[in-house]
């Protein structure tokens, strides 16, 4: 089997196992994407979930965020962690946004990444979630579970994404990330993967190798 034969493959298994694969941050658009990726670093999704209604309400456009007192937005964001840290990178960030993008969340990729506190990561999940390009968000799930599918050699962020870029249906990559997640919490999980109910046990380069799991 090659590579791109089993990426096809584990595509098709997961596409069953998690028919609805959506992102799990809740956003409107593009900029409520940024900062609730920005948000999620080191806290949960649900955490950062319950905290972006209150602050998309209080801070509903980029000008207004740019705006903003620093100190407020520590406030609105302080149960996410990191929350002085990331309030001055968002402002930062919509001050960028306008400065040098006429306050319009840039849509490629290399301008993506200019933006203070934006990696490769977010800039694949809003080419991928919010502009519909083939993205690949190179994250820890997806990161841990192509190196034991066999699908990539690498534990480096960019390797990983070009290595998946040039064996996934462009179609499917986007999806195939988002569903990585679910799968990466719920089944192939860092320290105890359960390669007993794995439905991609057949095609897993590793599967053998949980033996204590089975
Ligand atoms: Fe992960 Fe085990 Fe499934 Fe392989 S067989 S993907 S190691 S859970």
């Amino acid at each position: 089997m090659t590579k791109k034969q089993r990426a096809a493959e584990c595509v098709r298994l997961l596409e069953e196992k998690y028919p609805g694969a959506v992102c799990l941050l809740e956003s409107q658009n593009a900029l409520q994407l940024l900062i609730a990726t920005r948000l999620s670093a080191q806290c949960t999704d649900a955490r950062v979930n319950m905290v972006t209604p209150g602050l998309f309400k209080r801070f509903p456009d980029v000008y207004a965020f740019a705006s903003a007192d620093v100190k407020e937005v520590e406030e609105l964001i302080k149960s996410c962690g990191l929350y002085r840290t990331k309030a001055k990178s968002i402002v930062d960030m919509c001050r960028v946004i306008i400065d040098r993008f006429d306050g319009e969340v840039p849509g490629t990729l290399e301008d993506l990444v200019q933006l203070p506190g934006v990696g490769r990561k977010t800039a694949n999940l809003v080419m991928g979630d919010i502009y519909g390009y083939p993205a690949v968000v190179a994250d820890t799930h997806c990161i841990r579970i192509s190196g034991r599918l066999g699908l990539c050699d690498s534990t480096d962020p960019y390797k990983v994404e070009m290595q998946l870029k040039g064996i996934l249906n462009p179609e499917k990559s986007n999806d195939f990330c988002h569903r990585l997640v679910l799968f990466g919490r719920e089944i192939c999980t860092a320290r105890s993967p359960k390669c007993d109910i794995c439905p991609l046990f057949g095609v897993c380069a590793e599967a053998g190798k949980y033996k204590n799991n089975k």
